[in-house]
């Protein structure tokens, strides 16, 4: 083991080594090999960290938020500097291709950008008389030591929906990032070292589910945010909850697209394999449903059938590439068994990635794009997220049932349809019980200006990431009643 790298803490401004025990080999799913080790850090780290954060926060939150931002505008500017090398550290531990990696930064970057406006959006408001001489504001506060827990799939831009507007509006940040994908963040937390924040405004904790429950039961960590899966995301609410804690958890995903006969079916077919395939499906926005209605399915499920045979699989760093590995073996295996399960439902396979060996990468862990035809809407494969590159096709005779089937999901992140029909564009937006809609759009990604809204058990809590609620999130409102009259009109 000790001929790899072994990944370090950042705590209070300095990098320290774990006491940890126990490290896990962190390794490129494209071709097996380890990259570094990361520590399952201890709760006696998750406290050091969390009492240098409380340490620091009077000092950071007197500091004006004209002068927090300045950290920002460095930030971006550092990030940007060096987006390739993060996106190729990215690639390597996630295996998404090199665009992907960068096009997930620019993302993230977006959320450092609109949190350089909090001395706008963090401003309160006020009512002068509300009764003689009586005046009324409201005032936001930074809320103290918060905490981010992020899942594998977006290593560099999931940190970045809370860090920002954690910081910008004043509170101290400690990120705990995914176990299997932690060299981005760390790359990440070395620019950030570069900034001159005040120490232990931002530490950063590696490890896995002892270091989270650490988090969760900290009595100075008083908001947790955190991205991952529905029942990690439940467990996460429930125990912060029980802790008084705020909390923000989003989940897993089943997301369905909806093709109507008057969509154009070009167009059409090349978002949805995107949406489908891209990132190798291993995004809570991937479409795994597409209900087609009336005569949109026979082309539709021919062009499919194209697009996912032609995609060119293989290492993300080859510029040829369009889909990486999926993450683990544990995950290839799951996908092939969650594939298997369809057919055996009575699914016809129509494209099958199962088995998939890459030239040059006989260990990696591949699964080419599978698509599968006429599941019953109640199959397992139809109701799990399986998080893979796998698109499973419905057909059905209108939209109310296509709506229906998607209303009926315990999941809420996101659905789409694609047509050239306003009406059924309204009717759809309108009636569909997801947080992300996207009319001829395919993954319905908010920018960083508008909230992330998954619903149901995509998203336990309140306040969303990003944008304004974000800004609800990191403060807690003050509201001051203030007499000042000119004459004490008050009698006793
Ligand atoms: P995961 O739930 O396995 O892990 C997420 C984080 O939780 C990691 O940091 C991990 O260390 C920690 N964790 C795992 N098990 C834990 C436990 N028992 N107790 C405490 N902490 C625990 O998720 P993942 O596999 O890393 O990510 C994929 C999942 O994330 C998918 O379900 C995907 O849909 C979801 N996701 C959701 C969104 C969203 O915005 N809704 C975005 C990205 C990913």
């Amino acid at each position: 083991m000790t001929q790899h790298r072994q990944l370090m803490n950042y705590i209070g401004g300095q990098w320290i080594h774990s006491r940890a025990t126990e490290y896990l080999p962190v390794r490129n799913p494209a071709t097996d090999e380890v990259l570094a080790h990361v520590p399952f850090s201890l709760a006696s780290e998750v406290d050091t960290a969390v009492q240098a954060a409380q340490a620091a926060f009077d000092g950071w939150r007197r500091t004006p938020p004209t002068e927090r931002i300045q950290y920002l505008f460095k930030l971006k500017q550092l990030l940007e500097a060096h987006s390739e090398e993060i996106a190729y550290l990215t690639t390597q531990e996630c295996g998404k291709t090199l665009a992907e990696a960068q096009g997930e930064l620019l993302r993230g970057i977006e959320n450092v950008e609109v949190a350089t406006g909090i001395p706008s959006l963090m401003m309160g408001y006020n009512l002068e008389d509300i009764a003689s001489g009586i005046d009324e504001h409201m005032f936001r506060q930074p809320v103290g030591v918060v905490a981010a827990i992020t899942p594998f799939n977006f290593p560099g831009m999931i940190p970045l929906w809370f860090l920002p507007y954690a910081i910008a509006c004043g509170n101290c940040f400690i990120l705990k990032p995914s176990e299997k994908v932690p060299l981005t963040m760390a790359r990440v937390f070395e620019l950030i070292d570069q900034l001159g924040l005040p120490m232990g405004v931002v530490s950063l904790v590696n490890g896995g589910k002892e270091t989270v429950d650490a988090l969760l039961d900290h009595s100075l960590v008083r908001a947790i945010s955190f991205v991952g899966s529905s029942p990690v995301a439940k467990y996460v609410y429930s125990r912060a909850a029980v802790n008084g804690k705020r909390a923000q958890c989003q989940g897993g995903a089943k997301n369905t697209v909806i093709v109507l006969p008057d969509a154009d079916m070009e167009m059409t077919t090349r978002i949805v394999a995107d949406s489908s395939f891209g990132c190798a499906g291993q995004r809570c926005l991937a479409t795994s449903v597409a209900i087609t209605v009336g005569e949109a399915r026979t082309e539709f499920r021919e062009r499919l059938t194209d697009a996912a045979v032609q995609r060119k699989v293989g290492s993300g760093l080859d510029s040829e590439v369009e889909m990486g590995p999926v993450i683990t073996p544990e995950s290839k295996q799951r996908i092939e068994s969650l594939i298997a399960k369809g057919a055996g439902e009575g699914a016809e396979l129509l494209v099958d990635g199962r088995n998939t060996q890459v030239k040059g990468y006989e260990r990696g862990y591949f699964v080419r794009p599978t698509l599968l035809d006429n599941l019953a809407p109640q199959s397992e494969l139809v109701r799990t997220e399986i998080f893979g590159p796998v698109l499973s096709l419905i057909h059905v005779q209108d939209i109310d049932a296509a709506i229906e089937l998607i209303n009926a999901s315990p999941f809420g992140n996101m659905a789409c349809l694609f047509t050239s029909s306003g009406a059924a564009a309204r009717k759809f937006r309108y009636e569909a019980r997801v947080g992300n809609i996207g009319i001829n759009v395919g993954v319905a990604a908010p920018m960083a200006f508008f909230p992330f809204t998954g619903w149901k058990d995509s998203f336990f809590g309140d306040m969303h990431a990003q944008g304004r609620d974000a800004i609800e999130f990191y403060t807690e409102k003050k509201v001051v009643v203030e007499r000042w009259p000119r004459e004490w009109s008050r009698k006793f």
